[in-house]
């Protein structure tokens, strides 16, 4: 059995574990396999290895590797991204993480409606407010979301974060926390094209603890397939 399997068993493993802890169907979670930075060798093995969903952080990267793997694989995009970019992902990516201002969502909007379809984001959030990470402030979340659901060709499914790095993991809990909060409130605001069912949160060293907190797809690199260069 290759490295990249073996992670990827004991990842599903630990999933399952997380879920049974806080009585969750393992079902309710699934596993992106964040493969930015790592060769296509290694998202074949992973894909062989029965993993479907991989992540990807930056447009150009992505659209290599989306080129040269033709496998049925689902692309999420993960990375900060600029308006001026997100023509090349036009079509190709079953759900983008990180939307955080109303310029880029109307962008979204704009090329899909080029091909006639609906584009799946998530609205990320910068919850621990620093400066060098992208996301939205919380405290326009209502009106970036009231904003952002008016517009046609996209459809909100639930919001992301990427939290501060806490060597405890347990330090993360609050943020986690937080996101599912700000997810309910948003719900109770009734938009029209948000359908809240994700919740990405949680990458190599605090899935679980995302989990327990209500992570709905969790963003695993490293320990799937090793620290990046
Ligand atoms: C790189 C990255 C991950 C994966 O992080 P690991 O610590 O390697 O699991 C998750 N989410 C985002 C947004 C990333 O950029």
């Amino acid at each position: 059995m290759s490295l990249i399997s073996e992670n990827l068993g004991h990842i599903t493993q630990q999933i399952e574990q997380a879920c049974v802890k806080c009585k969750r169907d393992p079902q309710s979670v699934r596993l992106l396999a964040v493969s930015k930075k790592k060769p296509t060798n290694a998202i074949s093995e992973a894909f062989d290895a029965g993993q479907t969903l991989f992540g990807e952080s930056y447009v150009q990267e992505f659209t290599q590797k989306a080129e040269e793997i033709s496998l049925p694989l689902e692309w999420h995009f993960i990375g900060g991204l600029q308006s001026n970019k997100v023509k090349y992902l036009r079509g190709k990516t079953a759900l983008i993480h990180s939307v955080d201002r109303y310029s880029l969502a109307k962008e979204i909007s704009h090329q899909w409606a080029k091909i006639g379809e609906t584009a799946h984001i998530l609205l990320q959030f910068n919850l621990g407010q620093e400066a060098t990470k992208s996301g939205a402030d919380e405290s326009e979340a209502l009106s970036l979301a009231e904003k952002v659901c008016s517009l046609p060709n996209l459809r909100v499914c639930g919001l992301m974060t990427l939290p501060p790095y806490c060597a405890d993991p347990e330090d993360v809990r609050p943020y986690f926390k937080r996101l599912r909060q700000l997810s309910e409130q948003l719900t109770a605001a009734s938009l029209p094209n948000l359908v809240m069912e994700e919740l990405s949160m949680g990458m190599s060293h605090d899935f679980a603890i995302a989990i327990e907190e209500g992570a709905t797809l969790v963003r695993v690199g490293t320990a799937i397939f090793g620290a990046r260069a």
